[in-house]
């Protein structure tokens, strides 16, 4: 058989433990036979970033930039157990983070839904896509313990000086005390970000914030969304026969609950990481979650949602078998090759992406599964495969 030619790379970032053994086993069952695979490679495996003193992480995502599309294996973020178990020069920071702060984008999540692994929520039929914003608000913010009676305000300085006030609070007593910012155009490319991602998924795309309560702060992100709609999207949108509609987070969770599924949920930064937890668990598992970070002028990294499985790794390493599940890593190549293949109009590239997929989902509707999947499916009798033979199974299929 003749194998798949790529003209333009991808970004490769190989990563840490557990998910690093997935990424070699999917490389040599699944891409390599059927694909002369043609990446980029930088090892984000914690003991080069240390290397390297991390420039390899700042490397990848400026390589992001070039070819706009790249895979992520799962990383280390380390803390200080993981300074003494890899003798690390420094605490590096978090690798999504740091590509995330240069590519500037948004975080799009959605679950893997298969036949046998039935959501907890019995009207969803279709994935939840949640895009959630990356920057500011309670992640970046100031905090004070207010010991005991005292005035609190808010204070802005402007360049020349002038100032403008706002009491937060006379304090009677103790209490406690939270500044949080946002910035103008940061929303601006959230909103960019969710409206490409829904033209680009042909999906609807909620926005929901509390604008009637915080008047000021979240309806500047209501205005700020509903300014680009008006004048960059809304004819796009009809085009593509799909709507954008903006309403109260207590009104969209409702809604949510009632929905079929099938739509992007734009949440600012907290609710983004509260909600994404309730759907992907609510969908069944974190190891069926895909990842993708979009940035506002069209670069895109793909990754798994969970981390580095940790704990099976340590199994792998004292000679046990593990039963990792690999769906959402093996997405992650999916949703990088397809997008490489339709921005090159490489149609046999897009064409795997889909087989590959498909022959993932038919192997688990098949009974052919790993572990986490066995204990939750409503299918009898599964098949609980290795980590190695369940990808074998796929690769059979495929
Ligand atoms: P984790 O790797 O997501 O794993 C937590 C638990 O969830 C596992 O112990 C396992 O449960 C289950 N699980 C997750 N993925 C699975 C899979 N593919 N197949 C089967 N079970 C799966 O989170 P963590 O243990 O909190 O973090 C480990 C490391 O990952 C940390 O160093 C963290 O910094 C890093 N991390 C990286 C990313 C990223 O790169 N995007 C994201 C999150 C965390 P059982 O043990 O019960 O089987
Ligand atoms: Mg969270």
């Amino acid at each position: 058989m003749e194998k798949i030619k790529m003209t333009t790379p991808i970004v490769e970032m190989d990563g840490d433990e557990m998910t690093r053994i997935l990424w070699k086993m999917i490389k040599e069952h699944l891409l390599e036979p059927f694909i002369e695979l043609n990446t980029e490679y930088y090892d984000l495996g914690l003991e080069h970033r240390n290397e390297t003193n991390d420039q390899v992480t700042v490397d990848s995502a400026n390589a992001t930039k070039k070819y706009k599309v790249a895979v992520k294996c799962a990383t280390i973020t380390p803390n200080a157990a993981r300074v003494e178990e890899y003798n690390l020069k420094e605490m590096w920071k978090s690798p999504n983070g740091t590509i995330r702060a240069i590519l500037d984008g948004t975080v799009f999540r959605a679950p893997i839904v298969v036949k046998g692994i039935e959501p907890c929520v019995k009207n969803w039929k279709k994935p939840i896509t949640i895009a959630r914003h990356a920057y500011g608000d309670v992640y970046k913010n100031a905090e004070m313990k207010i010991p005991e009676a005292g005035r609190v305000e808010l204070v802005y300085t402007a360049r020349d000086g002038a100032k403008t006030r706002e009491l937060v609070h006379e304090f009677t007593g103790p209490g406690v005390v939270q500044g949080m910012h946002n910035i103008s155009q940061s929303i601006a490319s959230f909103a960019r970000s969710c409206f490409n991602y829904a033209l680009d998924t042909r999906q609807d795309l909620w926005f929901a914030t509390k604008d009637t309560i915080s008047k000021k702060y979240d309806h500047t992100f209501k205005d700020i969304f509903q300014e680009i709609y008006d004048a960059e999207y809304a004819e796009k949108f009809k085009e593509a026969g799909i709507v954008y509609f903006y309403t109260l987070i207590d009104d969209a969770v409702a809604r949510v609950m009632k929905s079929e599924g099938g739509y992007i949920w734009a949440c600012k930064n907290y609710d983004g990481d509260v909600m994404s937890d309730m759907i992907s668990s609510a969908f069944g598992s974190l190891a069926m979650m895909t990842s993708v970070l979009v940035s506002p002028d069209g670069c895109y990294e793909y990754e798994a949602a969970h981390g580095t499985v940790q704990r099976h790794y340590y199994k792998h390493l004292a000679g046990e078998e593990t039963s990792t599940n690999s769906v959402a890593t093996i997405f992650a190549w999916t949703g990088a090759l397809r997008k490489r293949g339709e921005l090159d109009g490489n149609q046999a590239l897009t064409a795997f992406a889909d087989r590959l997929e498909k022959a993932t989902i038919d192997t688990i509707e098949s009974g052919e599964m790993t572990k986490d999947l066995a204990l939750i499916t409503s299918l009898e009798n599964p098949t609980v495969l290795n980590s190695e033979d369940f990808i074998k199974a796929i690769a059979k299929r495929l």
